[in-house]
């Protein structure tokens, strides 16, 4: 049993902080929004006032907020790094931009803190199931081998990428080739069907071809042809457009900032960022596919 404070209770944390809570350890936890807390500590947390005071006596210190920011405010602005217990190992599980998470390890370690950047796929299914992939960047393996069992409490797969900030890398090329498979698998889908294909032949065929992927697999694009795809049920999210645009901009940062060539993924974002400003943002990231349909050829 482990003494573990949780901060940020959303669609992804909310459900990890309960898969800790059936795990046996004993949970703080703290949001901005006093129902989440609530909804938590009747599932077994100790509800906490502020951040700071979810950490008092914390061994783990687990966050998953929305972006680079507000994980920069809590523990740089307002100061968490200094309050939390100098023995705890600090895990921002949140998925943002690699120079953020460098900059927090840093500072952590300048405090004799350890920090791992440990973001995840899987979504809230996932979360809620408990088999999230954990994809970590640490400073130092030690601390990683003591966070590993507690986040294997709450996924299934957890990876050490390497030192500070590669797990927000790992992650980021991951989310970039998942964007471009589901592109990808959508026009071929749309090309197929204007040519009078039948989708549903279409993917079979694929399916046992050299063009089978994950996205073609487990998540068809095209409607009603997989019962429980997103595809067949509105769109709903699954996973929604806007975090998938998120996602392809820390890539597209990521690329920058090492000089690599990403021109497929270049692609795709600029493919999700207009998806979006038609307003499927909330909808899941597969409704990609309609954007594609509904695309006109260049006239002449
Ligand atoms: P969310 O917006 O549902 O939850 C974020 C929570 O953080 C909110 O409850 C908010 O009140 C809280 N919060 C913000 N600032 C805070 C602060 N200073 N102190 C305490 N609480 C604070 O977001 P989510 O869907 O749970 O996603 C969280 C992270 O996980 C994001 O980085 C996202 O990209 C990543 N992620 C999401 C999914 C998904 O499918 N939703 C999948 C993988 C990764």
């Amino acid at each position: 049993m482990a003494i573990v404070a949780f901060i940020g209770l959303g669609n992804m944390g909310a459900p990890m902080a309960a898969n800790l809570i059936k795990a046996g350890h004993q949970v703080s936890v703290f949001d901005l929004v006093p129902e989440s807390v609530s909804a938590l500590a009747s599932k077994g947390a100790k509800a906490a006032a502020s951040a700071e005071q979810a950490c008092s006596g914390a061994e783990f210190v687990i966050s998953m907020l929305p972006a680079g920011k507000h994980v920069e405010s809590l523990y740089l602005d307002q100061g968490l790094l200094d309050a939390v217990p100098e023995t705890a190992i600090l895990i921002d599980t949140s998925t943002i931009d690699t120079d953020t998470a460098r900059k927090l390890s840093d500072a952590a370690a300048q405090k004799q803190r350890m920090m791992i950047d440990a973001p995840v796929s899987g979504g809230v299914a996932g979360a809620s199931a408990g088999t999230l992939s954990f994809m970590c960047g640490a400073a130092d393996q030690q601390a990683f081998e003591q966070a590993k069992p507690l986040l294997l409490d709450m996924g299934k797969n957890v990876f050490l990428a390497g030192g500070p900030g590669a797990g927000q890398v790992a992650k980021a090329c991951n989310n970039m080739l998942l964007s471009i498979l589901m592109i990808g698998t959508s026009e071929a889908l749309n090309l197929g069907t204007k040519n009078g294909l039948d989708p549903a032949v279409l993917s079979d065929i694929m399916l046992a071809s050299s063009g089978k992927n994950w996205a073609l697999e487990v998540y068809n694009p095209y409607p009603g042809l997989m019962e429980n795809a997103p595809a067949s049920k509105g769109y709903e999210p699954g996973f929604m457009s806007e975090l998938m645009l998120k996602d392809l901009g820390l890539a597209m940062a990521a690329a920058g900032g090492s000089k690599a060539v990403t021109p497929l993924g270049g692609l795709a974002y600029a493919l999700y960022n207009r998806h979006v400003a038609q307003g499927m943002g909330k909808k899941d990231f597969s409704s990609i596919y309609q954007a594609i349909e509904s695309l006109e050829p260049d006239r002449e």
